[in-house]
Parts: structure tokens; C-alpha cells; sequence
């Protein structure tokens, strides 16, 4: 969504509200944002001074880390920015460099709401996870595979060691 600085010619405040697609959008190997992007916000003029703020939210699909149980994460950010037309002012936390009389809010907002994500979630903090031998899921069942957790790759070997003392007998 374009902004145009040049409706502030006219008034205060510029109040501005819409929804961002991120459907398409990649994040650490997903596509998590399958819930619209909600954003709303206004951008005041101040004693020359120009000045973003507002909120974007959304809900945030991924997986528990550990039990890869889908969860739907609520995530939104605020914003408060000032608008600055000067490139060297870049440097600048909370400044926002706009290069004419008109930005898209969405280069605000995105970065913003992008900042919120975790790397990791879980469903509850001591999510048990999956057993690693039979996959299954240990906050909801107990499997025959029991503490002698093995590598998958031990596990290979463990069966041809048990066939071998077969074969022994
Ligand atoms: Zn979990
Ligand atoms: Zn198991």
C-alpha cells in the first residue's frame, strides 16, 4: 500500500489500514503466514517532523520443535517510526528512509513483524517430543522403546548384532 506524504499538505494526520498477502513469503524452510497480515497506523506531521506508527498482526503458523504438532502462533508488532528524507540518518534505529513523497508501508511493517518470530516453538515447554526409534509421540503414549533410546543408525547395527546371536542359539 503507497503512502502519499503529499495528502499531508492537507491535514495532521494520514490514517492508513489494510492487509498484506505474505502466503508466498519463506521462513526458515516454511511458508508460515497463511493467515492474512492485518496492519493499521497513521503517519502524523509534527513541526516538520513526519512520524509512523501502528500495529500488524497476524497468526503465525509452524510446528512444535520438538512433537511437530502444528500450532498457530498470535504475532503482531508496533511500530514507531520517524520518516526521514534524509539518506545519512539510515543509520538511525527507529528512522525510516523515504525517497521521494510516496513509500509502501508494507517495507515498515514486514521487517517489523519479522522481528517477533521465534526461531523455535513448542507446543508447552516440557513437550516430551517424538521417541526418536518408533516416532512416536510421547506426550501421548509410552513406547515399548523405553529410555535405550538409539541412534537410527545404531539401531541397523543393533538388529544385525540380534540376528548374528540367533544364529548362534
Ligand atoms: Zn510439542
Ligand atoms: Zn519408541
Amino acid at each position: 500500500m503507497k503512502i502519499d506524504l503529499r495528502k499531508l499538505a492537507h491535514s495532521d494526520t494520514l490514517p492508513f489500514s489494510g492487509t498484506i498477502d505474505l502466503s508466498g513469503e519463506e521462513l526458515y524452510g516454511a511458508k508460515p503466514f497463511q493467515s492474512p497480515v492485518v496492519f493499521s497506523g497513521e503517519v502524523t506531521s509534527h513541526l516538520d517532523a513526519l512520524r509512523l506508527t501502528g500495529e500488524v498482526k497476524t497468526t503465525y503458523h509452524t510446528c512444535c520443535a520438538r512433537c511437530l504438532k502444528p500450532l498457530e502462533i498470535p504475532l503482531s508488532a508496533e511500530v514507531d517510526v520517524v520518516l526521514s528524507r534524509n539518506p545519512s540518518a539510515e543509520e538511525e534505529d527507529d528512522v525510516f528512509i523515504v525517497e521521494g513523497t510516496e513509500f509502501e508501508v508494507e517495507d515498515v511493517l514486514v521487517p517489523a513483524l519479522i522481528l517477533q518470530v521465534d526461531m523455535i516453538y513448542l507446543c508447552r515447554e516440557d513437550c516430551k517430543g517424538l521417541c526418536p526409534s518408533c516416532g512416536c509421540d510421547l506426550n501421548e503414549s509410552v513406547c515399548s522403546c523405553g529410555s535405550k533410546q538409539v541412534d537410527p543408525r545404531m539401531a541397523v547395527l543393533a538388529k544385525l548384532l540380534e540376528g548374528n546371536e540367533g544364529r548362534q542359539d
